[in-house]
């Protein structure tokens, strides 16, 4: 199947107070003696782009920069330093946008304007709602309200305004996605994120739209109109320590069947969109007793879609749904997610049989999709997943 390219996220990153320190009265970083790094930014920083897949773009204003005043011999060694010494932390950035207005020239090419932003707007090879403007001022916040994104705000020192912020802090406050210190914070948040998407399917006899984040906590909202198949969806979320929300409408005046093989591939789809590259992700099974019940489920983040059932129901219907559809939700999920998954039970209890199996289930995905922080690396020797 043949990969749709993702959009890109980006990670619009201010400079002085955010990846440097600042240096008051003059903020005006023109000599080495002036130069000191953010705690923790190079790390940090260094991490997100070794580890997660966001575009970076260095924005930033330098006032009268090439003027007397600023002079570009003055500023150019300096900020070469800054790049090279990130650089070698992995930090590479695709473009620096960097104004050198002042603030009375009143430009859109100056922060919080969007003047030199032309080519992530309104271009369908980047994502700019899931992309953030990482900063340290209330004029990076503005930025990101401008751009249509959210903002980081690196909140160090909240003295520092802006004079050229339109909106009021309770209108700017709606784009914060996070205000914090801390880089390690920004690592963190960003991780989460990572994997974490929302995703919607609409046919004409189904619409479903999931929110599932594998970094979870297990928190889970399903509403699938089926109690039954609500009640085994959100043993996915709670025992896999994934927050799911799965709404769908579907048309159950005909009956269950579209409503639970469109849930299985919407369900998977969402798994091999949250799962991304799959680098560092640990691939693969799990087995579990219930009572009398025993479920085994192996699973395989390979990229190959295959099934094996191995389990039989005596009734027709266990609550509101019928058990013949237990085999095509789980076939449905495997093929939309690219995933290998063996699923054996023996039991009595036709309600403890699927519920273990459901469990087992989550279970197999919690290892499967975990991710070693520490690791880049890809399970696999094809180099592709
Ligand atoms: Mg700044």
């Amino acid at each position: 199947m043949p990969e749709v390219q993702k959009p890109r996220r980006c990670l619009f990153v201010d400079r002085d107070g955010t990846m440097i320190k600042e240096y008051p009265p003059l903020y005006q970083i023109d000599d080495f003696s002036k130069l000191s790094f953010y705690p923790e930014a190079l790390l940090y920083l260094g991490r997100i782009a070794r580890e997660l897949d966001f575009e970076l773009v260095l924005v930033s204003n330098q006032d009268g920069l090439g003027t007397p005043k600023f002079p570009e011999q003055d500023f150019t060694p300096v900020h070469r330093l800054i790049m090279e010494t990130f650089a070698g932390e992995g930090v590479h950035f695709s473009e620096e946008l960097i104004d050198r207005s002042m603030p009375e020239d009143g430009l859109d090419t100056r922060k919080p304007g969007i003047g030199m932003f032309g080519k992530y707007l309104d271009n369908p090879a980047f994502d700019i709602p899931g992309s953030y403007v990482i900063g340290d001022r209330i004029t990076d916040v503005q930025l990101a309200k401008n751009l249509g994104c959210a903002a980081i705000w690196l909140k160090n020192n909240p003295t520092l305004g802006g004079g050229e912020v339109k909106d009021g802090a309770a209108e700017l406050e709606r784009h914060v996605a996070l205000a914090t210190k801390d880089w390690k914070d920004i690592y963190e948040y960003l991780r989460g994120k990572e994997r974490s998407v929302i995703h919607t399917r609409n046919t004409s006899e189904t619409m479903i739209e999931i929110a599932l984040n594998l970094e979870g906590s297990g928190q889970c909202a399903i509403n699938t109109g089926l109690h039954f198949f609500d009640h085994m969806l959100d043993q996915v979320g709670r025992h896999g320590g994934m927050d799911l929300s799965i709404r769908v409408q579907g048309d159950l005046h005909i009956d269950e069947h579209h409503t639970i093989e469109d849930t299985g591939i919407a369900l998977g789809e969402a798994f091999a969109k949250a799962l991304g590259s799959k680098r560092g992700i640990e691939r693969y099974g799990f087995a579990l007793p219930m009572d009398e019940t025993e479920a085994k489920v192996l699973l395989d983040f390979g990229g190959r879609n295959w099934i094996v059932w191995n389990a039989v129901f005596r009734r027709e219907k266990v609550g509101d749904m019928p058990t013949e559809m237990f085999f095509h939700f789980f076939k449905s999920f495997s093929d939309a997610a690219r995933c290998n998954l063996h699923v054996e039970c023996r039991g009595d209890n036709e309600h403890h049989k699927i519920e273990a199996i459901f469990k087992a289930f989550a279970k197999a995905l919690k290892m499967a999709v975990r991710k070693d922080p520490l690791s880049d690396y890809l399970p696999s020797t094809k180099g592709v997943l």
